[in-house]
């Protein structure tokens, strides 16, 4: 998930720190609010293999080091990846790329998330969550491939400095447009899918309500969403959405510190990511479970429609 300036300063603001060079030497020392550890320490990895792909991309070196538990994981699913070098905007990155399941000539619906992180923190949250959970859902559509729509996954690079790996692919001469390209990025913890969606009665935003309730879960879902690799697609015309897994209460404060108003507090999100608190310690791999099921329900019953019904997300 992209910081911008707004939410920055938003989250300065609240905190009650100064953004840059600060003079005053009280504010300079306000500890930052900590964010809540969830009720319950992380279970142990072995018998979760989402927390096990999170544990391995924040224990792996940034940039190559993610790409390569992604890698690993892919290989132990036996599902075939490729390395999509890019050059964008002066930078350089990889995407990765993996088909999953289905027939080659079916439409496409294309999962994705950003593997890079920021340099503070352990990018747990943002954005191993979302990595880790295309690859919960990789290998379950592999296990038992939709009846419409083959399937796809990508693990975007440089999202962190401005959505370059969705953007190159999105440019590329020769890339698929997808029937739909769903995004993961920040799916940690929380009662509430957060769905973002050009249009929120959609056959995807209906399916995925019924689901989330057979959870337990809440859905929000809207067009107001935080920056990240969906917006190329949807630049290009290209149909996309974006989920995240957050508290249902964050929501309305993650989308004013967007809009550079200052919230009445400060939501967990926006105190973990960038930060030094995100890690493990911040995931909450219970609340994770429910989500991903309910999106690979979301996504069965979506794919279940007849294509008329799905052209749009
Ligand atoms: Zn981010």
């Amino acid at each position: 998930m992209r910081l911008t300036r707004p939410a920055l300063l938003s989250s300065a603001l609240a905190l009650g720190l100064a953004l840059a060079a600060c003079d005053d030497p009280v504010a300079a020392h306000t500890a930052p609010a900590t964010a809540g550890a969830p009720a319950s320490a992380p279970a142990a990895s072995g018998d979760d293999p989402w927390l096990a792909d999170v544990s391995a991309m924040v224990q792996a070196d940034a940039g190559a080091g993610r790409r390569v538990a992604i890698q690993h994981r892919l290989d132990a699913l036996g599902i075939a990846w490729r390395d999509v070098p890019f050059k964008i905007d002066e930078e350089s990155g990889t995407n990765v790329w993996a088909d999953v399941a289905g027939a080659p000539e079916a439409p496409l619906l294309l999962l994705g998330a950003h593997s890079d992180q920021v340099a503070q923190g352990e990018g747990a949250t943002d954005n191993a969550s979302g990595s880790a959970t295309v690859l919960a859902l990789a290998q379950r559509l592999k296990a038992r491939p939709l009846q419409r729509h083959r399937v796809a996954v990508a693990f975007w690079d440089l999202e962190e400095k401005g959505l370059l790996g969705s953007k190159a692919f999105v440019a590329a001469t020769g890339s698929p447009k997808p029937a739909l390209y769903v995004n993961f990025d920040v799916f940690g913890w929380g009662d509430t899918v957060w769905l973002m969606t050009p249009q929120a009665d959609s056959a995807l935003a209906q399916a995925t309500g019924t689901a989330v309730q057979a959870q337990g879960l809440k859905l929000s879902a809207g067009d107001k969403y935080p920056p990240t690799d969906h917006l190329p697609f949807l630049k290009a015309g290209w149909p996309a959405v974006s989920y995240s897994l957050v508290g249902g209460d964050e929501i309305a404060l993650i989308l004013d510190m967007y809009a550079g108003r200052k919230p009445g507090a400060v939501p967990k999100v926006m105190q973990v990511i960038h930060s030094d608190h995100d890690t493990l310690a911040n995931i909450d791999p219970a609340a994770v479970a429910r989500g991903v099921d309910a999106v690979e329900a979301a996504l069965r019953a979506w794919d279940a429609q007849p294509v008329a019904q799905t052209g749009m997300p």
